[in-house]
Order: C-alpha cells, then structure tokens, then sequence
C-alpha cells in the first residue's frame, strides 16, 4: 500500500530505490556488494563462520558439569537447530547470490525478516524466542566480522539502494563517501546536524525527522526520496513513479548544465569577485573541490579524521600527511584548517555519546583542546608542518572568550618554537581566524579582532546558540530559522565590522551554500562563502546573476525588518531582482 511520510529536507534531489533498513547495531557491520566472480567464495564464509558456530555450540555443551541444569544443554541444542534452519543458512545464500550483499549484510538482512516474523506471533512464548535468534545471529555476525572488509566501489546494474534507519552517526555517515546508497530518511535529526551536513556533501537526496519510517517502511520496499519536498514516498504508484522518474532525468541534466560554469570566474553582474570555497571533510573530498573549481578550502572539519578510532587517535605524523594531502592536492589555493572540533554530536566514538547532560553546552571544540594541550599541540605541530607545503590558515572554532584565544595562541607559539629547536619548516606567519558562532563572540568581535587575523562564521551553531535549539533534535527542528532577525543582525554585525576592521571574513554555515540566501548575505556585503562542493556551481550560477548595487539596499531592508512576513516577502523580491 502506498503511503507518504513527511520530513526535513536536508538533501536535495530525488532518489528512487529499494528500501534498505538499518538498525542501530546493523551499523556496526560492513555493507557493500560483492562483484560477481567473488560470490561463491562469500557464500563459502558464511557457511564457515555458521560451522564454526555451530562446533562452538558443541564444544560448550560437551564442557557442561553434570550437575548443570538441563536447560542449558536444551538451549544450546536450540541455538544449534536454529543455526542450521534453512532460514538462517539458505537464505542469506540467496541474497548474496542474488543481490550481491556482502555476507554480514546478508544475515542481519534475513535476521531483520525473521524478527519481523516473531514479533507478529500471538503466542508469547513463541514471539520470545527471536531473542535466541538475534543472540545466535550475533555470533555468528562476530565470526564473520574478524575478517570483514571496507567498503568496495558499488556494483553498475543494480537497483539504488535507499537507508532507512532510525538514526545515523555522523561517523557512521562517513562510511557512506563511497557512495554504495542512493538516498537516506531517517527518523531524527535537523537540517544542520552533522549527519544532515554530510548528507549533503555526498549530494545524495536525504529526509530527516520523519518520526516513524525505519518502523513503517519494510525492507525492499520501492521508496522515493524527495530531497527538495522533505517527504518519503512508500510504494508508489506506477504513475507517480514515472512522474519521479522525469523529475530526476530534469535534474540531472541541470546538473550537467550547471557543470559548464566551472572554468568562468566567479564576479556579480557588476564586477566584484567572489571567493567560493569548499568545505571539506577528508582529504579525498579535494577530488570534487577542484571538480567544481574552488577558490580554496574555506573549512576543514580535521575532527573527522579522529572518530571512531577506537581510542587509537592519530598521532602527529598521521595528521600530518592527511593536511599536506590537502595542501598539495589545492595546488597553492589557500587552505583554511579548524583545529579539532570534537564534542556535541560529533563524539570521539558514535557508540560512546558525551555523557554530559547538554554536550552541546559543554566540552566541545576549542574547550575540549584546552583541556588536552598535549594533544592540541600534536595537532598544531602537524598543521604547522604542513604549512610549509602551501598556504594555510588556522582557524579556531567556538571561540568566545579573550582568555581562550589567548591561551590557543599561546600554545601555537609553543608549537611553533618546538618546530624550530628541531629546524622543521613551516609558515611562521600563519593566520589564524576564529569561527564566530557563538552569539557572545559576534557581539564582542572588537575584542577578538585584536587577536586574530580573520574569521568564519559558522551559521551553524550561531543559529543554535542564539536560538537556543539543538540542531539535532527534530522536536524544535522547525524553530530553526536562519532568517530569525536577531541571526540576521548579529551575521551582518560581524560582516560589517571586520570591513571596518580591514580583516576578512567569510561564512562557512549550511547558509553560504543554500542559493535562496546568496543574494541576501552579498548585499550584507559577504564576498566569501565556504561550502560542500556539491552547493558550489548552483551558488555560482546565482553569484553570475546578481548586482550587489542592487542587493545591498534591499538586505539593508530586510535588516531593518523585524516581522518575520515582512522579511520573508523582501528576500523573495530580491531574489526576483
Ligand atoms: C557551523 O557551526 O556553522 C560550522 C560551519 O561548523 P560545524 O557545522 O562543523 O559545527
Ligand atoms: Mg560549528
């Protein structure tokens, strides 16, 4: 039966595929296809890993004490009948033969199917059993997972696949750069949660907050995906599915027109350049900033490179070849490099959430590396060192106080001086900018000036934290305004006075990239702005065909405005400019 589920867009673009669930423990093994010539070689360790089980089984029973209880052996006899059910041994066989599922998906797929079927028994004693399924599938997911493998390039031909969870990581989100899925829908989250930032660095269609999908939707079910709308379609029809299909043809083929700005110099209709940067990462996601033609790298999010590394952090040397990568692969364009942003809903490890009750309040970014300034210093050595291969600018984030950044500096001249005593090179006048988004840092910009050379302003959290509302949570999702008067005065503030200050600035926000925006934040007098590749060339396009002579006395306008109808109607007239 057809149905609709409405959610938050946080991704555009339309996706069309089979519904793959994953449930929260199901992250925790490999996804992807196996190619074709490897099939009967991962159907052989599936049956492995099932026979070294089931001698486990065994081998336990057989040392059971003669004064054991009963249940135990009849339990393990159990496990052992159940592991030897066609259910659990023939059709996870099929599902690699026919869909080329990697083993480990192969059995929580069919493990998923078989839950399904015990929750929908009456007889409780029945419906309890899943347990002993779920525990045996365990086991045999432990086995197999001792020699699992990363994530493959996907295989040509197959159907797309859709992720339906109920939640996702942003670690766990990383995993997905290969680009194995078509789209995503999630029960939580809001537009700027790092998952949703991820979403849309992969330009796959995603639809958060949908409250119940990873409950109503059925694995393999046909899905639609409608990034732009924020809304699931379960099952559709055959007419509503052909109406989709025209729709993502239409939109690919604006992708590839959009794909002829990228040589053409970024300059409004009246002739001022504009900086568009990309926002990247992992080093690998230089290959589509130079794709889209980026000025530069405007944000490095390097706490990526530290989670979910099971404790094992990268040490200096580690980070440093991961900041020279980029450095080298941007050909002399400017990098700008945000020291560790670790903390809220970015945790060292996605299964160990900060214990803190408001995480987002707490020890995160710049507050986590004052209070590691071992490790803070490793990570500024290895910039610093990297900073000899091409031009970088170090930049804090969730500065607010002078202390802070006195402190911050302090240690980068540490670092430094450890450098030289050792005769390493590096950039000795590295500039070093401080993200504002905090509303306390845009109001006291003055202060901050005085300290540091450039800023960034994450209109990210500044949304959050003027706001008061946690971008990940989906229940004050819809309070999340980037319009709100009080962020558009506190974005403009800081615009103009770093222009008072001689001093530059940029935003590197979700708003530098959504072109319903650009025409706004050019006549605030913004000139550059920092986002996923994928945003670029639609920015441009829109960067191309503005005036700012026209912009800025309509965005004086809008400051001036406080009704939020009033402002809404004026940013749609200077969209129409
Ligand atoms: C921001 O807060 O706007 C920002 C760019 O940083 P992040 O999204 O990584 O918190
Ligand atoms: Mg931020």
């Amino acid at each position: 039966m057809s149905f609709t589920l409405h959610g938050i867009p946080v991704s555009r673009g339309i996706a069309i595929g089979r519904a793959h669930l994953l449930a929260a423990a199901a992250l925790e093994v490999a996804h992807y296809l196996v190619p074709l010539d490897k099939v009967e070689a991962e159907i052989a360790r599936l049956e492995h890993a099932i026979s070294t089980v089931v001698e486990e089984l065994y081998a336990v029973e057989k040392q059971l004490s003669d004064d054991a209880p009963a249940e135990f052996a009849a339990l393990l006899e159990l496990h052992r009948l159940i592991l030897q059910d066609p259910l659990l041994s023939v059709r996870p066989q099929q599902l690699i033969r026919e869909r080329l599922y990697n083993a480990e998906w192969a059995l929580t797929t069919q493990l998923n199917a078989v839950v399904e079927q015990f929750e929908k028994m009456e007889d409780e004693y029945i419906a309890s059993r899943k347990a002993d399924v779920e525990q045996v599938v365990e086991r045999v997911l432990k086995n197999l997972m001792g020699t699992a493998n990363a994530f493959p390039e996907p295989v040509e031909g197959q159907d797309e696949m859709i992720v339906v969870s109920h939640d996702i990581a942003p670690a766990d989100m990383l995993q997905f750069k290969k680009k194995v899925f078509g789209g995503f829908a999630t029960d939580l989250g809001g537009v700027t949660s790092h998952t949703a930032i991820l979403a849309r660095s992969l330009d796959i269609p995603a639809v958060v907050g949908l409250g119940m999908a990873a409950r109503l939707i059925q694995q393999d079910e046909w899905l639609i995906v409608d990034g732009d709308a924020g809304v699931i379609i379960v099952d559709p029809s055959s007419i509503v599915l052909e109406e989709y299909r025209l729709k993502h043809r239409d939109l690919e083929l604006g992708r590839e027109k959009l794909k002829r700005l990228r040589g053409m110099a970024s300059r409004t209709v009246d002739d001022v350049p504009i900086e568009l940067l990309a926002n990247i990462e992992l080093p690998g996601d230089c290959e589509q900033a130079n794709e889209v033609g980026a000025s530069g790298v405007g944000l490095y999010r390097t706490e990526f490179l530290f989670m979910n590394r099971n404790g094992n952090l990268p040490n200096e040397d580690e980070q440093f070849e991961a900041y020279r990568s980029v450095v080298t692969a941007m050909t002399g364009r400017p990098v700008t490099i945000r020291t560790l942003d670790i903390g809220a809903d970015k945790p060292f490890d996605s299964n160990q959430p900060s214990a803190a009750a408001n995480p987002a309040l707490g020890l995160r970014a710049i507050r986590y590396c004052l209070s590691e300034p071992q490790m803070f210093l490793e990570q500024l050595r290895a910039i610093l060192r990297a900073s000899a291969f091409g031009p970088i600018k170090l930049l804090i984030p969730m500065v607010a106080h002078a202390h802070e950044v006195d402190q911050a500096l302090n240690l980068i001249e540490q670092a430094k001086t450890q450098l030289t005593e050792k005769g390493i090179a590096f950039d000795h006048d590295i500039p070093v900018g401080g993200m504002i988004e905090i509303p306390a840092a845009a109001l006291t910009l003055p202060m901050l000036a005085k300290r540091l050379d450039f800023f960034s302003i994450g209109t990210n959290d500044l949304i959050q934290y003027t706001l008061a509302i946690d971008r990940t949570d989906n229940a004050v999702a819809h309070l999340y305004d980037p319009l709100h008067p009080a962020i558009l005065q506190l974005i403009a503030q800081t615009i103009q006075t770093c222009a008072r200050l001689g001093l530059e600035v940029s935003v590197c926000g979700e708003m530098a990239g959504d072109t319903k925006l650009a025409r706004l934040l050019l006549g605030m007098g913004l000139r550059q702005f920092s986002m996923h590749p994928a945003q670029l060339l639609s920015v441009k396009q829109e960067i191309l065909r503005s005036d700012t002579t026209q912009c800025a006395p309509l965005a004086k306008r809008i400051l001036s405005a406080t009704e939020p109808e009033k402002i809404l109607g004026l940013i749609e007239k200077l969209r129409a400019v």
